[in-house]
C-alpha cells in the first residue's frame, strides 16, 4: 500500500469528485428520513496543503487553489457552495491550508439522524481518521478492506444513502474489481446510490470499463467526466471520471451546469473538456 492521498489532496480530480459527492448529499437531505454514507476508501480525512507531501507535487494549486477565491457565475456558484463551504469551514481564517477529504466533507453535511461509515485499510491512516472523529457517535471508522465491506454492510438499516468507492488505482485490475464489486453490491442493495471514481489516463481502458458496466445489465448508470488536457504519451492522469448508479434525478442537469465552469477554471490553457452521458438508462 504505497498510495498516499496527501500528495494529491485538493487536486482537480478531488474537486470534481467532492463536488459530485456534495450534490448527492444535498439531494439526500431533501427528505427528512435518515441516510447512511459508506465511504469504502476513506483516507485520513484532512490534509495539510503546506505539508511535505502536498508541497512536493503542488497539485492542489491547480485544483482547489484555482477555485476557492474566484467569483463563480450563478447558478453554478450555488451548486458548488456546499462543497466550498466545507473547505472554508476547515480554514476559518481565510487562508487555504487544510483540505477536507471525503469523510470530513460528508460529516460536514450530515444531519443528526444521518450516519457515516468510513473504511480505511492502511493502519496509520485509519488511526489518524479515527482520531479525527473521536467521540463522534455519527461516524464509525473501521480499519478494514473497503471492498469486503460492500459485501457485509449492505443494505444499511436506513435503506437510503450512498456508497462512495474511491480506490487508489495502484494495482493492476482495479477497473475490473470496480465492476465486480458493483455487481455484488447492487445485488444486495439495488436501491442504493453508488459513486465510483476512476482515473482517466488512457481512453482505451476507460472504454473497456464502460463496456463491462454495460454488460452487467445494471440500469441507471450516469457517466461524468472532466479532462484538463488531451491524452498524451506516456499516459498520465489528464482527467477524472465518476460513474453514479441510481443518481438523483437532478444530478445530470446539475453536472451540465457545474462542469463547464469547472472545466474552464481547471483546464490547462483552455483545454478543459467535460461530458455527461448515460451508460445505462432505466
Ligand atoms: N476518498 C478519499 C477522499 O476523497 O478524501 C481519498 C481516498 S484515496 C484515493 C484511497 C485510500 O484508500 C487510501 O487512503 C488508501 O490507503 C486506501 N485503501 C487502499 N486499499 C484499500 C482497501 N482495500 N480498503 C480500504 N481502503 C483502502
Amino acid at each position: 500500500m504505497n498510495y498516499r492521498h496527501a500528495f494529491h489532496a485538493g487536486n482537480f480530480a478531488d474537486v470534481v469528485k467532492h463536488t459530485i459527492l456534495t450534490r448527492i448529499l444535498a439531494y439526500l437531505m431533501r427528505k427528512e428520513a435518515a441516510f447512511r454514507v459508506i465511504d469504502t476508501h476513506a483516507g485520513v480525512g484532512i490534509y495539510d496543503l503546506f505539508g511535505n507531501e502536498a508541497e512536493r507535487t503542488g497539485e492542489w494549486q491547480d485544483g482547489i487553489g484555482r477555485l476557492i477565491h474566484v467569483k463563480l457565475p450563478e447558478p453554478a456558484a450555488a451548486l458548488l457552495e456546499p462543497y466550498l463551504a466545507s473547505v472554508r469551514a476547515r480554514n476559518p481564517n481565510g487562508t487555504l491550508r487544510y483540505y477536507p477529504g471525503s469523510p470530513m466533507i460528508t460529516r460536514q453535511l450530515l444531519r443528526e439522524q444521518d450516519r457515516l461509515m468510513a473504511l480505511e485499510l492502511h493502519p496509520g491512516d485509519a488511526w489518524a481518521l479515527k482520531k479525527n472523529f473521536a467521540d463522534d457517535f455519527q461516524v464509525r471508522v473501521t480499519n478494514l478492506d473497503g471492498w469486503a465491506a460492500l459485501g457485509t454492510h449492505l443494505p444499511p438499516k436506513e435503506k437510503r444513502g450512498l456508497v462512495l468507492v474511491d480506490p487508489p488505482f495502484e494495482e493492476k485490475g482495479e477497473f475490473t474489481r470496480m465492476v465486480s464489486s458493483l455487481e455484488k453490491a447492487h445485488a444486495r442493495w439495488p436501491g442504493g446510490i453508488y459513486a465510483y471514481w476512476y482515473p482517466i489516463k488512457e481512453w482505451a481502458e476507460v472504454e473497456v470499463f464502460v463496456k463491462a458496466l454495460k454488460a452487467t445489465g445494471i440500469p441507471k448508470i450516469l457517466r461524468i467526466e472532466l479532462t484538463i488536457r488531451p491524452a498524451s504519451q506516456p499516459a498520465r492522469l489528464h482527467g477524472t471520471g465518476m460513474i453514479v448508479v441510481n443518481p438523483p434525478f437532478v444530478l445530470e442537469e446539475e453536472m451540465r451546469t457545474v462542469l463547464p465552469v469547472l472545466a474552464e477554471i481547471l483546464g490547462e490553457e483552455d483545454r478543459g473538456r467535460w461530458s455527461v452521458s448515460w451508460i445505462a438508462g432505466e
